[in-house]
């Protein structure tokens, strides 16, 4: 295919040759658990990376690597892994740069399960996590990194509040101190964003969100630049030989000088999908294909679709606030102006002027929002995000986290805005009656 690609043509063919395939128009499912290694001359030149390709579905499989290398050109990244979950992506992203001990930098505007997780696994396994003192101050990164910081985290757009991180700002402050920004871009989709352009070094998806957007996988990728130096000294997991990257010659070699230009996913690949085992199935993958040919229809809808709600919403008098880049007197406009051009995506938050049994009651009087833990779907979604989705969290860190406890998250899909509106509208009546 030609080097210059738009992201829409990209988006239905990208990563994938019919001829290689028997012609198939559509990416076949290869539902297979391994692959005919031939014979033994050749079955040695794969496992020692002399040829390329699949030996078994858990480390690798034909379906899903259309989808890795799909997503890769989307984000301009160097490569990318499939992962079973956004939960797998995350964990093994951040497992891969801290390993051995350390910390993670991040902030308290994250998804709830991301945050828990930051409480049950990391430090049981002898890894901090910082959260920074002022998210929307990349000084305030600066001053919180030590001595054993090996990576900031931090998502584009936040769960719930959308609250937009200065990619480039803190990549700077990363780069300052030779350790990776890793960005979960979720809620951005490559579509709105491509961190890497802003100098992030690792991006991580929830493809069960907007990315497929259709509420029907759970899946995960993560992406490289394959640009940070992993040989700078702070992260010996990658320069340390290894008996399983042995050459032809029998020399071990370590993953950098096995796999020089995207060692960070050739080591989630190699150690924590084949080992750990959280690996997309082909199927996961295909319907994920599926969902990204229409990424960009379907993303420029809801997000224009969420500023008319977002409009609505800010006028009406059961309403105390509105957080979307769009809203009035929102902090996040001109970050939102330089990294989301195209918007700021299709969930945000609202607060209820009510009792919460009120706005209980509004949640089950709509009708066609769906009330369910899940973003990016093309149906409507709501949710009381302090009580599901960040019920993990204790009420300081609500608090810290900015989700008052009448915080209602809304995701916007595919139907018709007004429709969606006199939904709400209806729900407003029936939770004051
Ligand atoms: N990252 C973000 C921003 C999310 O919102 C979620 C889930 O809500 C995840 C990661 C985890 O994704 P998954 O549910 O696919 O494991």
């Amino acid at each position: 295919m030609p080097e210059e690609l738009s992201f829409d043509t990209i988006k239905v063919r990208g990563g994938y040759d019919p001829a290689q395939h028997n012609q198939s128009v559509a990416v076949p499912i290869y539902q297979t658990t391994s692959f005919e290694l031939g014979d033994v001359a050749r079955a040695r030149r794969l496992t020692t990376f002399e040829e390329f390709g699949f030996l078994y579905s858990r480390v690798g499989n034909p379906t899903t690597a259309v989808l890795e290398q799909r997503i890769a050109a989307l984000d301009g990244a160097a490569a990318a892994v499939a992962v079973s979950s956004g939960m797998a992506a995350v964990t093994y992203a951040l497992l891969n740069t801290v390993e051995g001990g350390g910390r993670i930098l991040t902030t308290p505007q994250l998804y709830g399960g991301t945050i828990d997780s930051f409480k049950k696994i990391y430090p049981r396994f002898g890894v901090e996590i910082d959260a920074v003192a002022n998210v929307d101050d990349p000084q305030s990164f600066e001053s919180a990194i030590r001595p054993d910081t090996k990576g900031i985290f931090v998502e584009s757009i936040s769960n719930p509040n959308a609250a937009i991180a200065d990619i480039e700002a803190i990549a700077k402050v990363a780069h300052a101190h030779q350790i990776p920004l890793i960005v979960d871009n979720t809620f951005a989709t490559p579509y709105l964003l491509n961190p890497i352009r802003f100098g992030a070094d690792v991006v991580v998806y929830s493809a069960t969100k907007g990315l497929s957007g259709h509420g029907n996988i759970i899946g995960g990728i993560i992406v490289e630049s394959g640009k940070f130096d992993w040989g700078n000294g702070k992260f010996p997991q990658f320069t340390e030989p290894s008996f399983t990257l042995r050459d032809s010659a029998g020399k071990e070699r370590s993953i950098l000088e096995a796999f020089p230009k995207f060692p960070f996913t050739a080591r989630i690949r190699f150690v924590h999908v084949a080992y750990l085992g959280a690996s997309l199935s082909p199927f996961e993958a295909y319907l994920a294909l599926l969902g990204i040919e229409t990424l960009s229809e379907r993303v420029s809808k809801q997000v224009e679709s969420t500023k008319k709600i977002v409009r609505y919403l800010e006028q009406h008098e059961k309403v105390s606030w509105v957080k979307y880049p769009s809203a009035e007197g929102s902090p996040y406009k001109e970050l939102a102006a330089k990294y989301l051009p195209k918007g700021a995506g299709s969930v945000f938050t609202f607060g209820f002027k009510g009792t919460i049994e009120q706005s209980e009651r509004f949640i089950d009087a709509t009708k066609l929002f769906s009330y369910q833990a899940n973003v990016g779907d093309a149906r409507s979604l709501i949710i009381n995000s302090p009580k599901t989705t960040h019920g993990e969290l204790t009420e300081s860190e609500q608090r810290l986290a900015d989700i008052p406890p009448e915080t209602i998250r809304l995701s916007i899909g595919l139907e018709e805005p007004s429709d969606l509106i006199a939904d709400l509208d209806q729900a407003f009546v029936k939770a004051f009656e």
